[in-house]
């Protein structure tokens, strides 16, 4: 596995291989793996001949009141993982490699990105696809993995590959949540014991308005009452929003029809929580698409075993 900091060290391995015809899969991180990004890295792996894993943490994309110095940093650990799930190359730039003498520069998507969680980041959104579209520049790869959890930053990748015409298919790969149902972040590593129990009542709050749409529940007023009413009985959590929409372009709706995703951000203390059930409503019933569990020895959970 090759480790390398430099743009021309990457640009030039992933030129190479792509010379040599050889199909080159992305999975661009902050770090601080865990199985979430491992399941990427597997898709990447059992689709692509090259697998360029980046680990970096991106200052655009944080807010001036944000964690960036805080955010959890361990690129010994994160090798440790690339290699064991068979990465080809872990591109970890420090930031002045990236942005040389600043960034003038900004990769924009206008609509998606002013909405949920562009409404309380709103640089947020522009630091992602501004990255994104370095890393697609410099990495040419077929295909790039990016996970379910973060259901808005995956719509708006699409749209930033669809109208800028990038020649790189986008995947979609599962919300991966560990084994109490929280789903898995860097940024749990925050929680305390007693936080992080709190927490799990956000996926509780998804999994009761999936089962208020399994029972035939069709009003997004109805389900959006359903997740506040399972959050509030965690008194430390504060939704930040809540918001029944239509998953491709994600617009409220009033009433639940075909793919429709149930999101939403909560704070607990000053850590910021996001996740998300998608529906699938048809006349004859609804599916409810929650993610996937961990494998218990990838869990992280200090609840694991319970
Ligand atoms: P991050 O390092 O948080 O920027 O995330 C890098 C990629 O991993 C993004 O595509 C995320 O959506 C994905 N990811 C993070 N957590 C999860 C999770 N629990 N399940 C699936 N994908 C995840």
């Amino acid at each position: 596995m090759n480790v390398v900091t430099r743009v021309d060290d990457l640009r030039g391995l992933c030129r190479e291989a792509r010379e040599a015809r050889l199909r080159v899969g992305l999975v661009p991180t902050m770090g601080a793996l865990h199985a979430g990004h491992r399941s990427l890295l597997r898709a990447a792996r059992g689709a692509s001949d090259l697998v360029v894993l980046t680990v970096f943490v991106n200052p655009l994309q944080f807010g001036p009141d944000e964690d960036f110095s805080a955010y959890p940093r361990d690129l010994e650990a994160d090798a440790e993982v690339a290699a064991s799930e068979g990465v080809d190359v872990v591109f970890a730039p420090p930031v002045d490699e990236m942005y040389p003498g600043g960034s003038r520069t900004t990769v924009h998507v206008a609509g998606l990105t002013d909405v949920l969680c562009g409404a309380s980041r709103p640089t947020h959104f522009d630091g992602v696809t501004t990255v994104l579209t370095k890393l697609f520049s410099i990495v040419g790869p077929s295909t790039a993995y990016f996970g379910r959890k973060d259901f808005q930053q995956l719509a708006v990748v699409r749209r930033l590959v669809a109208d800028l015409d990038l020649p790189v298919e986008v995947v979609g790969c599962p919300l991966v949540r560990d084994h109490d149902g929280l789903a898995l972040s860097s940024r749990n590593a925050y929680l305390s014991e007693a936080r992080r129990e709190s927490a799990r009542a956000i996926p509780e709050s998804l999994r009761a308005a999936a089962a208020a749409v399994e029972g035939g529940e069709r009003s997004a007023t109805a389900v959006e009452a359903e997740v506040r009413r399972v959050l509030a009985r965690a008194p430390e959590l504060r939704p930040e929003y809540v918001a029944v929409v239509d998953a491709a372009e994600l617009r409220p709706v009033e009433t639940l029809d075909g793919s429709t995703a149930v999101l939403v951000a909560v704070r607990v203390g000053s850590t910021r929580l996001i996740d998300n059930v998608v529906l699938d409503v048809t006349p004859g019933g609804s599916e409810a698409d929650l993610g996937i569990v961990v494998p218990a020895e990838e869990s992280e959970s200090p609840c694991a075993a319970r």
